[in-house]
């Protein structure tokens, strides 16, 4: 992958492209940030950039067998490193080295550790770096490069090493290997040894923005503009998170306008009974379908709001959702909307922070319901 492929982060790769060109690249290095931000886009555009001979422009020339190599996660000289399961039965990450490579180009080297674990087994799987993983390690550096000078070994996950993977790697951090350079992508540095994480540098990856997000959405994932724009808005910054979210609406498993309008149906007569249905169905939908429902709610309750002020002309509604709101407008006015907006604000927060759905939804559900019955004064 070369930096120009890199989704987002410029200023990060300008930055890391000029360690290079100066030499001054640490031999550990700590790649922080969600698996969804891009960071191991960061960490392979780099070791491109790192081995390829014939770089020039800031950019590796993608066509030497280094470059080529690279980008099938093939370089004699590139070792990977992760999370594996059952690691009595199949000592280290060589072993799922074609899964691995699989996984990182089938998702332009975006996903997450349980994606990660579904490629490589069914079922709720907890991977671990074993101590023989240490061991292979060493024993690949002891040999001289094959292709240039450098060597890299990229440990993906390293909070997920053994204690006595963990350990070993420590002693191989405390004595730097000469042209070696160690990669570590984590999500979580405060669960790595302090001792580690001491001999690291460390490159902070952020979100990635909204119209990047989006411009991917369009170009890779093949969605819709209007769409794109609205998931990459909701992804905050997440290549994973937008994906899952382009997909649900894809299959149909949360139709937000359905889900909006039985709510507000209920609210109006009353039918208490029928909004705890209601939020066990909401609840057994993911976590990033439940923040678009939200998210959507609350574009409509505003789009009404307009529509009882008067402000139709400002409307982007259409379609269904206009004329539902439309009818809808005269019970969401100045007596209420504040209200209605801070219950809602309120479950966005509560799902973000990992609240029982079929809780928030419940309260959100009856909140709602008393505050549209409410009348106008
Ligand atoms: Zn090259």
């Amino acid at each position: 992958m070369k930096f120009g492929e890199v989704i987002g982060h410029k200023q990060l790769l300008d930055n890391l492209r000029s360690n290079v060109d100066k030499g001054r690249v640490s031999h550990a290095q700590l790649i922080v940030g969600e698996c969804g931000w891009g960071t191991m886009q960061v960490a392979l555009a780099y070791v491109q950039y790192i081995h390829c001979p014939h770089r020039s422009g800031g950019e590796a020339c993608g066509v030497c067998p280094s470059c080529v190599q690279i980008a099938q996660l093939a370089h004699p000289d590139v070792h990977f490193a992760f999370p594996i399961i059952n690691p009595t039965k199949t000592p280290t990450s060589d072993s799922f080295i074609a899964e691995w490579r699989e996984c990182v180009l089938r998702n332009d080297a975006i996903f997450d550790e349980h994606q990660w674990y579904d490629t490589i087994e069914v079922g709720n799987s907890q991977g671990i770096i074993p101590q023989k993983e240490a061991d292979n390690i060493i024993r690949k550096l002891s040999f001289k490069a094959f292709a240039g000078e450098n060597k890299t070994v990229v440990i993906w996950l390293p909070e997920r090493m053994h204690t006595s993977a963990a350990n070993a790697l420590l002693k191989i951090l405390e004595e730097p290997w000469d042209k070696t350079l160690f990669l570590l992508i984590s999500e979580h540095p405060e669960e790595l040894l302090t001792t580690i994480t001491s001999r690291t540098q460390t490159i902070n990856v952020g979100r990635i923005g909204p119209e990047e997000l989006a411009h991917y959405a369009v170009t890779k994932l093949g969605a819709a503009p209007d769409k794109a724009a609205a998931a990459a808005r909701i992804a905050d910054g997440s290549v994973v998170a937008l994906r899952n979210i382009l997909a649900e609406e894809e299959s149909g498993s949360t139709d937000n306008f359905e889900l909006f309008t039985r709510l507000m149906r209920l609210s109006f007569s009353n039918r208490h009974l029928e909004i705890f249905d209601w939020a066990e169905q909401l609840a057994s939908a993911g976590r990033e379908a439940q923040k678009h429902f939200l998210d959507y709610s609350l574009g409509l309750i505003r789009e009404s709001y307009m529509l009882t002020a008067g402000l139709e002309n400002i409307s982007h509604l259409w379609g269904a959702e206009r004329e539902f709101c439309l009818k809808f407008a005269p019970y969401v006015g100045n007596h209420n909307v504040e209200a209605i907006v801070a219950e809602m604000e309120r479950a966005v927060r509560d799902i973000g922070q990992n609240g029982n759905p079929k809780m928030v939804f419940t309260h959100l559900g009856l909140a709602l319901s008393k505050l549209i019955a409410q009348r106008a004064r």
